[in-house]
């Protein structure tokens, strides 16, 4: 069946419901479908989604099924379990790799050129777990990986220079997660590399990246989730692979062995277009970043133990 811009959306809680909202807002897909084991959520969540359509282009919402993803380009992954305060993220990978087991089979029967985007936390895990099952497919297969840490990140960069976050060039890359490492070796303000400078301090960088990586647990323990920005992050990644854009993103993909790193899935920066993960872009990091990457990928080993 010929595909259109239509993503199918598995989840309909704060994060894919968020998410539909996001993409309605941006114009940027014809038709959205949200799968939900409940119910009555869904049903209820497409309604209020629908009637904000006539506020912006035309998307057509609706509860779908499975075969949705027949004719879509991309489904979404924000089902099952979310943290809860003080859990980590890697605390819910017993049941979310069960839950992906059973979903990702059913996407690829009715599409094998749909692409995944994992959004469902531990993100590295179940991304590589869906890699084990469909390796033909890996390049189909990408998670959000650290596309959010590193917008925190660039927010906070902007804020000490008052200077607008999208003019930051930053990442962090690894895990989306605790073993996560910021990459100041490669990060620049316009074109001004911020190796060595003197606006930004050790201690800066330290409060900098800390408040990024624990972002997530400040937030859950106010208000229970994360939602608005994973879902403007969920809304570039899915605008770069509907208008095929090739845009740089740290999305977490199959390591193998650019960095030192390999089969396991964690964010590193990679092009993204129509058909997935279409190039990745070999950065030079300095030795001591490849040390943490590497312990990085080693804490993610560990939780993938036992689930595939
Ligand atoms: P939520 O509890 O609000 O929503 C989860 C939804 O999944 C629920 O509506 C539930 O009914 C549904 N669900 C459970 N099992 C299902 C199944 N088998 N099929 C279809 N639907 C099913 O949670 P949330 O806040 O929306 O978070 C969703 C996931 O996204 C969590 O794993 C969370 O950790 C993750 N998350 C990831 C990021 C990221 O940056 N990658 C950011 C925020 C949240």
């Amino acid at each position: 069946m010929l595909c259109k811009n239509k993503v199918t959306i598995i989840g309909a809680g704060m994060v894919g419901s968020t998410a539909a909202y996001s993409l309605v807002t941006n114009d940027i897909v014809n038709e959205i479908a949200l799968i939900d084991i409940d119910k009555k959520l869904v049903e209820s969540q497409v309604m209020d989604i629908e009637h904000a359509v006539p506020f912006y282009g035309y998307t057509k919402v609706k509860v779908g099924t499975y075969k949705d993803c027949s004719d879509s380009k991309a489904a979404i992954i924000c089902c099952g379990a979310a943290q809860k305060p003080g859990e980590t993220r890697l605390d819910l990978v017993k049941k979310n790799s069960k839950i992906i087991k059973e979903i990702i089979p059913k996407i690829f029967k009715q599409n094998p050129n749909i692409i995944i985007v994992m959004v469902a936390n531990p993100v590295d895990v179940l991304t590589y777990l869906s890699v084990k099952m469909f390796p033909k497919k890996k390049k189909q297969i990408m998670g959000t990986g650290t596309i959010l840490d590193s917008a925190r990140f660039r927010h906070l960069i902007g804020g000490h220079f008052n200077i607008n976050p999208r003019n930051i060039h930053a990442y962090i890359v690894g895990e989306h997660g605790d073993s996560e490492l910021p990459l100041w070796s490669t990060a620049s303000v316009g074109n001004m590399s911020l190796n060595g400078c003197k606006n930004l301090l050790t201690k800066d960088r330290a409060r900098i990246f800390h408040q990024a990586k624990n972002a997530a647990y400040t937030i859950i323990e106010g208000k229970q989730a994360t939602y608005y920005a994973i879902a403007s992050g969920i809304a570039t990644l899915i605008r770069a692979i509907l208008y095929d854009k090739n845009t740089v993103l740290p999305v977490s993909h199959l390591q193998e062995g650019e960095f030192g790193v390999k089969d396991i899935c964690l964010s590193m920066p990679a092009i993204v277009g129509e058909r997935g993960i279409v190039g990745k872009i070999c950065i030079k990091i300095s030795t001591q970043e490849k040390k943490l990457l590497k312990k990085s990928s080693q804490a993610l080993k560990k939780a993938a133990e036992g689930i595939i």
